[in-house]
């Protein structure tokens, strides 16, 4: 993925031209807004990005984590092993999905829960299958890709977090869900928007515990390269503003502001969208939006370059503190409760 959407673009002009002229008056707002109570700082644990870096080369190694092939059985193996260092109870929905060609794919979502019992609870997402196709580059065009960026990073921020959760600790009535889904990025845009985020429909409509439900979400996706830019995904903006203005906050607060601009970055079909609109969980998207109007995407984005050598540990490190922070101060907020 990311389709981003005609109407996303359009959008995201318009809004871009209207913030043009209204920078002030909206910082203006910004500051008035968090100014009032002055918080104490929230003590979190130190975000290791050397450990996500590692777990993104491992997995990559396996080569292409397509659908059916022997790299997503050996992948899958090492997430759950993975997930049972630092998680509680972890669940694995190993299903077939139907593809937009028709074809039946093995799909295997894994779900790891921190402190299962806490009323609650924080869902954090990403996909971890590669994409089948390089449809961006100029050769190989029909070959997967590797997928560094566009899989591995995601999960190998959460499982970093997740360690670091555990050996920092967390109080009882928090509990955080890491939900790694397959199938994401074997969509095209000629098989409709549904053909993306094929684990995560699944999820959606079959949680890993019935009835599932959680304050609020964040997705991650193509959260590893250099120069990423992490603008407002407007979807997000959408459904869960409050959230996105706290999730950004917190990466003003953990010194990461740069990465986190309150820039618009346009409407973008992910995973965020089946878990706000079948869950009703409100959940953002950080993505990589760094790219141009009409490639809001990084350049290496569905291509072979999509390997070890665009991720940078500074960016894993700016995302992965954020979420150390975000988990942290809804822990302070909620203390009483
Ligand atoms: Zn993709």
């Amino acid at each position: 993925m990311k389709n981003s959407l005609f109407l996303g673009a359009m959008l995201s002009l318009s809004t871009l031209l209207v913030s043009c002229g209204n920078d002030k008056p909206k910082e203006t707002a910004q500051t008035s807004e968090t100014a009032a109570p002055v918080e104490a700082a929230v003590k979190t644990p130190v975000f290791n990005a050397d450990s996500a870096y590692a777990l993104i080369g491992k997995q990559v190694a396996f080569g292409p984590r397509t659908p059916g092939s022997p790299a997503q059985k050996k992948c899958a193996e090492l997430l759950q092993k993975e997930l049972r260092n630092c998680c509680d109870t972890v669940y694995r929905q190993e299903v077939s999905v139907k593809g937009g060609d028709g074809k039946m794919l093995p799909c295997i979502n894994l779900i790891g829960v921190i402190h299962p019992k806490a009323q609650h609870r924080i869902l954090m997402l990403t996909h971890w299958d590669s994409r089948p196709w390089a449809d961006k580059d100029t050769k190989d065009k029909d070959k997967p890709i590797l997928a560094a960026d566009d899989a591995g990073s995601g999960v190998g921020v959460l499982v970093e977090m997740a360690a670091k959760i555990k050996s920092f600790g967390l109080p009882d009535n928090i509990g955080v869900d890491i939900l790694f889904e397959d199938v994401e990025d074997y969509g095209k845009e000629m098989w409709g928007e549904n053909s993306y985020c094929l684990g995560t429909q699944y999820w959606a409509h079959n949680p890993h515990v019935p009835g599932y439900k959680a304050d609020f979400g964040i997705l991650l996706d193509m959260v590893g390269a250099h120069n990423a830019l992490f603008k407002m995904e407007s979807q997000s903006t959408n459904y869960a503003r409050d959230v996105q203005a706290d999730v950004w906050k917190a990466a003003a607060d953990a010194g990461f502001s740069s990465y986190f601009p309150y820039t618009d970055g346009g409407a973008i079909t992910d995973d965020h969208i089946p878990v706000n609109q079948i869950l009703g969980i409100k959940t953002i998207d950080i993505i990589n939006l760094g790219g141009t109007m009409e490639q809001p995407f990084a350049p290496h984005w569905h291509t072979h370059n999509d390997n070890m050598s665009v991720i940078d540990k500074n960016t894993l490190k700016a995302v992965g503190q954020t979420l150390l922070q975000v988990v942290y101060s809804t822990a302070a907020r909620n203390k009483a409760s």
